[in-house]
């Protein structure tokens, strides 16, 4: 896989892009905002000044120098840096500074050019490490315009005020800057770790190894996420084992009447003379364990398509017919065994199953009834059930399961009594057959020890209403 920007990364790019974003805004809008309220009073005053000087100014006919100077005494300019008085065509004639005067010359500021116009004028600038402001207005006497006044302000004090304040503020911002840095690298460092053991996990899991666990602390998402990956090892491993034990049992009773195949081939083939007598019988044996492998794959082959789940389309079945078909089948062998078959419609039942899947679990629980009984003994097939439910129930009063086999009598292969098994042409795989197929019916099985001996399975299915599909 192509491997791009890890998860670290990632994480440390987008929160610090985020703390420089709100440095950068830090940084600039309160410059922004106390140098814009700067140039405004500043404006202002300047502005208040300019129009004082040329209410001074405004009595007179025409300026001259000392009539200029004159009227000029009387106004107190406070924080001015320059303030220049010009005639109509724009000769200076009041100068406030004193070295390199230009009084006499001519002025070409903008500002003045534009008061002569007839406007007022200002602008201002933050220039480095100073305000600069300049404010011109004309003088008029009876609306002619006889000159101009012109000032001009340098201001370095509050530049150096906002430039304190700038400076602080870049310290402040380093300072968080390598703070917000170091704890992202450390915050993305301990979620990428926890992640990573994560990963870790399900690589191991990946490669085989179904009993690792990821082991991530806290009560977060990530822990959240590590518990259902546990738990889904947890069934994965369940499952494996028993696959493993399943494949390895079913080679083990295939192998069985295989090698008994062998043995009974070779005795024939290595023994000389053999009379005809026992080579038929021999050639029996044979044929009973080849029987054998048949009902063993036959019951492999349908517990296979159990666990994939193929499965013609179940449609509404009623139970008492089937239950009469495997009465039939079975009554001969009961016969023989000595054993009582009988059966009671309690209340009809239909389920929504598949009409051999019934077949397999009413036949093989009744079979099995019939095979660990005793002679003179009994096996009752009963159906009956509530609104929403069919039970069927087979009881015998035959040898009975022990109470400590009864939660393992599901399972594929076992057996409680081997011998005894195999002598009836049991396959273990019956039972298991019988719970897959009430499983995939939606139903439920049990099996209990009889008072008084024998056993009684019960099997509940949901009832199904007569010819039509259940919802
Ligand atoms: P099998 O092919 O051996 O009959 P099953 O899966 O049908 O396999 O049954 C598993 C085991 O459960 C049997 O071997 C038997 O020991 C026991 N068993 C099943 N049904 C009964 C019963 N009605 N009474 C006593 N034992 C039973």
């Amino acid at each position: 896989m192509k491997k791009g920007l890890g998860l670290q990364a990632k994480f440390s790019i987008s929160y610090i892009a985020i703390i420089v974003a709100v440095l950068l805004l830090m940084n600039t809008y309160p410059l922004t905002v106390s140098e814009d309220l700067t140039f405004r009073s500043k404006g202002r005053t300047l502005q208040d000044s300019v129009s004082v000087m040329v209410t001074a100014l405004s009595g007179l006919e025409e300026l001259n120098e000392e009539n200029v100077a004159s009227a000029m005494t009387l106004v107190e300019e406070t924080g001015i840096s320059r303030i220049l008085v010009t005639d109509a065509a724009g000769c200076i004639l009041y100068d406030t500074r004193e070295t390199d005067s230009a009084l006499g010359r001519y002025a070409f500021y903008t500002e003045i050019v534009q008061a002569l116009r007839g406007y007022d004028v200002f602008y201002s600038e933050f220039a480095g490490s100073a305000f600069i402001s300049r404010a011109a207005s004309p003088v008029i006497y009876r609306s002619q315009t006889i000159g101009a006044v012109y000032a001009y302000e340098y201001d370095k004090e509050q530049a150096a005020i906002l430039e304190s304040l700038q400076i602080t503020l870049l310290t402040i911002s380093a300072m968080v800057l390598v703070f917000a840095v170091l704890l992202g690298m450390i915050l993305s460092r301990v979620l990428t770790h926890r992640f990573g053991i994560l990963a870790d996990a399900m690589k191991k899991m990946r490669a085989g190894s179904y009993s690792h666990r990821a082991e991530v602390g806290g009560h977060d998402e990530i822990a959240e996420l590590a518990s259902e990956f546990n738990s889904l090892a947890d069934r994965l491993q369940t499952t494996e084992d028993a696959r493993r034990r399943f494949v390895s049992d079913a080679s083990h009773e295939l192998k069985t009447p295989l090698a008994g195949i062998r043995l009974l081939s070779d005795s024939i083939l290595q023994t000389e003379n053999m009379d005809a007598g026992t080579v038929r019988e021999f050639v029996g044996d044979i044929g009973h364990e080849a029987e054998r492998l048949t009902r063993i794959t036959e019951n492999l082959l349908r517990l296979t398509r159990l666990d994939s789940e193929i499965a013609e389309k179940p449609v509404p079945t009623a139970i008492t017919p089937v239950i009469e078909r495997a009465v039939r089948m079975l009554r001969l062998v009961a016969e023989e065994r000595k054993v009582a078959l009988s059966y009671h419609i309690d209340r009809e039942g239909v389920v929504l199953a598949n009409e051999d899947d019934l077949h397999q679990i009413v036949y093989n629980l009744a079979e099995n009834a019939i095979k660990y009984n005793r002679p003179e003994g009994y096996v009752r097939i009963e159906l009956s059930g509530g609104e929403t439910e069919c039970v069927l129930t087979v009881t015998d009063n035959g040898i009975g399961i022990p109470e400590e086999d009864l939660p393992r009598i599901f399972d594929r292969f076992y057996r409680v009594d081997k011998m005894r098994s195999r002598a009836y042409g049991g396959t273990g795989l019956g039972l298991s057959i019988v719970s897959d197929t009430v499983r995939r019916c939606g139903g439920r099985i049990k099996a209990e020890r009889r008072e008084g001996g024998g056993s009684v399975f019960t099997v509940c299915l949901p009832r199904c209403e007569e010819g039509g599909e259940k919802s």
